[in-house]
């Protein structure tokens, strides 16, 4: 099976990439560079793949496959959620983002426990005739006094699953496979894998 990656994050696309590759026998192909960026306008992460996966689906005439992930952190009403590439504004970073949500959870009082927090992963497959397969995948944990780590991207540093296989280390101390083995992204994909195997 082909299936175009729909997602322009070259930092997700690496690891659906590897994540495909270890689940099923589909090929990836890139992005077409002349497509336009999606507007991802809708209010869940579900609207936010199927608006992706459907756009690369119409452009190529080849199913599209999309990632859309949201950071929630119940301190402070399970924000940033859907919002969480945007969350410091116009022009939001990586490190914007991440001084946001620390100055956010600072202002509340949030400390230890307090500071659960969750990524939700949604993966689609949209097929050029309107089918759609989608699966999801959650990882609790909690969220940093600071930053810790290099590896990864995003909110990484300052997340610390729990669970088991997890040991305190944020997502941006653990390599690439220790992070796929629990994360958000690993858990969507190799449902979606699982799906995809049974279509
Ligand atoms: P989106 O799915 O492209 O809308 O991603 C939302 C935002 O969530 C991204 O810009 C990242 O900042 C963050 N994000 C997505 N996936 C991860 C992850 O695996 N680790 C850390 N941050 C992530």
């Amino acid at each position: 099976m082909r299936l175009v990656l729909a997602s322009a994050n070259p930092d997700k696309a690496r690891e659906i990439e590897a994540l495909l590759a270890e689940a099923t026998d589909v090929e990836l192909l890139p992005r077409p560079p002349e497509v336009p960026d999606v507007v991802e306008d809708g209010v869940t992460l579900r609207e936010n793949a199927r608006l992706k996966a459907r756009a690369l689906a119409a452009a190529t005439g080849e199913p599209a496959v999309a990632d859309d992930t949201g950071l929630e952190v119940d301190a402070l009403g399970g924000a940033p959620g859907v919002w969480s590439a945007r969350y410091s504004g116009e022009g939001a970073t990586y490190e914007s983002n991440v001084a946001k949500l620390l100055r956010e959870l600072e202002a509340v009082g949030a400390r230890g426990v307090d500071r659960r927090a969750r990524f939700r992963t949604v993966a689609l497959v949209a097929w050029p005739d309107g089918a759609e397969v989608a699966a999801e995948g959650v990882v609790e944990g909690v969220i940093a006094d600071s930053p810790r780590g290099t590896a990864g991207f995003g909110y990484d540093p300052v997340f610390v699953p729990l669970g088991p296989g997890t040991d305190g280390r944020t997502f941006a101390e653990l390599d690439p496979g220790e992070k796929a083995a629990v994360s958000h992204r690993g858990r969507a994909f190799r449902a979606l894998a699982a799906h995809l195997a049974a279509v």
